[in-house]
């Protein structure tokens, strides 16, 4: 790393735990600033952990960027009220115990496996799922298992329906992205968030669809949409039920796997 860069990392964690927001309700919110060389103009959001952050060109003072927030307060105070909680992944399943593999939604329950390590068991004639855990209060066990789980179940799932469509993905990966479901390389590659197996099998298997029609056009144009609407004829109905699902789902967090520090 060079210094340069350092020196901006420095700066960055400096800035982001000096400023905050305090809302009409008396309540604090930390504020990170991202001060990039190429940003030009100013940007506010909420991101998905719910961390209030301002894009902001380089130059641009700590209270030019809390003079933007304030500009903006109505709009970020709305934002706040209205964003899901972040929860982790014990928290969703008490609040929606079902995972979805091989096209199936299984029903789920955590188990305690004694001395061995953790695994899970899955018997999709009977729709079930079991997470065995050393401990079953072992939070980041079941982060673990659960992205294992995904890991397996999206993988399968891909050369699936890929071999049904006669579509040939280089690779899948599936990972913790914080925004988006999936991405398809120009190199055939196929990445996948692992919050995938927390929708339902139909929703799971769009977005898949989705990144295999990627494999012939690399791009949304109207030839991209023809082609998924044959893969997946319900594709408006999806979308749209995605679209509702999706800032509540992104909030899912393995904290367990975070490095401290920047977001
Ligand atoms: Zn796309």
């Amino acid at each position: 790393m060079r210094y340069a860069d350092m020196r901006r990392m420095w700066w960055i964690r400096w800035t982001v735990s000096l400023l905050e927001f305090r809302c009409s309700a008396g309540q604090r919110h930390p504020v990170e600033i991202r001060r990039r060389k190429g940003t030009r103009h100013m940007r506010l959001r909420l991101n998905v952990k719910n961390r209030i952050v301002v894009s902001s060109p380089w130059h641009r003072s700590d209270s030019s960027c809390l003079k933007f927030i304030d500009q903006n307060r109505e709009w970020l105070e709305q934002q706040i009220e209205q964003a899901p909680q972040v929860i982790s992944i014990r928290q969703w399943l008490q609040r929606s115990p079902r995972l979805s593999a091989a096209g199936l939604s299984l029903a789920v329950s955590i188990q305690e496996a004694g001395n061995r390590r953790a695994c899970y068991r899955m018997d999709p004639a009977a729709g079930s799922l079991e997470l065995r855990l050393p401990k079953a209060v072992d939070d980041f066990a079941l982060d673990q298992l659960v992205r294992k789980l995904a890991k397996d179940a999206l993988s399968r799932r891909v050369t699936e329906l890929a071999d049904r469509l006669g579509a040939r993905p280089r690779k899948v990966s599936v990972r913790d992205q914080s925004s988006r479901w999936g991405s398809c390389s120009s190199r055939g590659t196929i990445s996948l968030n692992w919050r995938l197996v927390l929708l339902k099998p139909e929703l799971q298997d769009y977005v898949i669809y989705h990144e295999l029609a990627h494999l012939s056009q690399m791009n949304h144009s109207s030839k991209f949409w023809a082609l998924l609407e044959c893969y997946d004829p319900q594709r408006r109905t999806h979308e749209m039920e995605l679209d509702v699902l999706t800032r509540a789902i992104m909030r899912v967090r393995v904290t367990s796997t975070e490095a401290p520090g920047l977001v």
